[in-house]
């Protein structure tokens, strides 16, 4: 089971089953809605409980897709397909330690150019 919240805890959750590896999206919408490259960690939606969803909002950010972000301080916790019952969780709202691993980096060819990716993870153009 871990813990997770935006940084003002207006959202707060509890999950279990996570994935053991992260995801690193560099796509252009990651970019710009996490200000970054955003990273992502996979759960069934069924295996989250929110202990706090006053700040949850969603942004239908494609026609396939919305992004979970906290309206009161703006951090960006999720991401979810649209008739998909699995949601992606942003590793870094998680509390520490998560004893997770970077598995993969997808969207290379749209990653920014202020940057290198150093690890040894496998590069996935699209994804
Ligand atoms: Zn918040
Ligand atoms: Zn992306």
């Amino acid at each position: 089971m871990a813990k997770g919240s935006c940084d003002c805890s207006a959202v707060s959750f509890e999950v279990s089953g996570l994935g053991a590896e992260v995801t690193i999206c560099h796509c252009g919408q990651c970019r710009r809605t996490s200000g970054h490259q955003w990273a992502s960690i996979h759960a069934s939606f069924d295996k989250v409980v929110f202990t706090n969803e006053q700040g949850l909002t969603w942004y239908k950010s494609s026609a396939f897709a919305k992004r979970g972000f906290c309206k009161s301080c703006g951090s960006s916790l999720f991401y979810r397909m649209n008739d998909d019952d699995s949601i992606s969780i942003a590793p870094g709202c998680l509390d520490q330690p998560t004893g997770l691993t970077i598995g993969k980096h997808i969207f290379v060819k749209d990653k920014a150019d202020y940057y290198e990716i150093i690890d040894d993870a496998p590069q996935i153009e699209t994804y």
